[in-house]
């Protein structure tokens, strides 16, 4: 008899699966599911990509069609079984006779986890699962975080020169990094739903905060899902009509200003979030992130709105690009935060990863 390969190598299978979805099936989770006869042959595979289309196990059981039957399915997340906006995936691999479903990791959702566990069963399925549950889990950040704590996954990207400068006294910022870097970004971008930014960052350095597809090196195949850009502007003075130039304004994914102006609570594109000093309330608009269902959330401002962010400890995780060059000391830090008087405040990050992305330094801290 042939050896077959271990569970772990269709586990990986179906995890490089989910990632077809990345760009792409928010709010949504990652999903990836691939189906496997007795002989070890990969008979179907499927990836969820987009909200109301088919979950990844539909995909890969209509691939497989008729040979479903007395098959395993390796899915990196728990079947649903419940109605949602197709039908249940449960139900579809008992209908399929699939013999036996091996899971990475359980819907995060206290009121699914578990549940589908016990209709496959009923159904005389073998069920198993915690196989890579980690890198299933790393897959969705954002849609776990939901589910659990009631808010988005929070990023923060900064970009600095060696000295930790992330701007000229005059607040230039653009271009510190190399064109790699650069790129690198536009990915992470890319898989974010909401980009946070402030009016400053926006009238200096007049970002489109979108993803150029179009400048991506390997052709991605589908049509991204571009980041809705939030721009905090307390006193609400950005708006198309503010500079006929703002490239903000030049594609079609929606600009919202989280603001403080009472004169303006009615416009349209503003969301009214004042706290008592008359500025944006931030815990506030990360709430607003998560009832408008963005999972993932970028923040790309300047060092004044990232360190407010830090300080009511809003951010989850942090990319640090640093560029071979120095600023010098009247250059812009890379964070403000109040003055600290003793270091058993201080927060200690975990450094998740270092990597050299063409001429510089990303660091990810979570
Ligand atoms: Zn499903």
């Amino acid at each position: 008899m042939a050896l077959n390969p271990p569970p772990e190598f269709y586990m990986h299978r179906a995890l490089e699966l989910a990632l077809q979805g990345q760009y792409t099936a928010r709010p949504n989770p990652m999903v990836g599911a691939v189906l496997v006869n007795k002989d070890g042959e990969i008979i179907g595979e499927g990836a969820h990509l987009r909200t109301g289309e088919p979950h990844a196990e539909i995909h890969a059981l209509k691939q497989a069609g008729e040979k479903a039957r007395g098959s395993t399915c390796y899915v990196t997340l728990e079947p649903c079984c419940h109605w949602g906006r197709t039908g249940p995936c449960v139900d579809a691999l008992i209908q399929a006779g699939v013999s036996q479903v091996v899971f990475a990791m359980q819907d995060p959702n206290p009121q699914v986890n578990g549940q589908s566990i016990s209709k496959l069963k009923d159904a005389g399925i073998q069920v198993s699962y915690g196989l890579l549950e980690q890198e299933a889990r790393n897959l969705n950040p954002g849609f776990i975080s939901r589910m659990i704590r009631k808010r988005p996954y929070v990023r923060a990207k900064i970009a600095a020169s060696l000295d930790g400068r992330t701007a000229l006294s005059n607040g230039k910022s653009q271009w510190i990094t190399g064109k790699e870097a650069r790129q690198d970004v536009q990915y992470l971008r890319a898989r974010s739903s909401g980009i946070i930014s402030g009016s400053g960052t926006v009238k200096v350095d007049n970002p489109s905060l979108t993803v150029r597809q179009n400048d991506w090196p390997e052709k991605y195949l589908l049509d991204i899902k571009q980041p809705v850009r939030i721009i905090c502007d307390s006193e609400f003075k950005i708006n198309k009509n503010f500079n006929l130039n703002l490239k903000l304004y030049e594609t079609k994914s929606p600009v919202w200003i989280a603001h403080a102006n009472p004169n303006k609570k009615a416009e349209p594109e503003g969301i009214y979030l004042p706290n008592k000093n008359n500025q944006v309330d931030l815990e506030g608009l990360i709430n607003w992130c998560y009832e408008q269902e963005l999972p993932e959330i970028l923040i790309e401002a300047g060092n004044i709105l990232t360190g407010a962010f830090l300080e009511k400890n809003l951010i989850d995780e942090i990319w640090i690009y640093l560029a071979p060059c120095f600023f010098g000391q009247d250059a812009r830090a890379m964070v403000n935060l109040s003055l600290l008087n003793s270091l058993e405040n201080i927060k200690r990050w975990q450094i998740q990863s270092v990597k050299m992305i063409g001429q510089d330094i990303r660091i990810i801290l979570i």
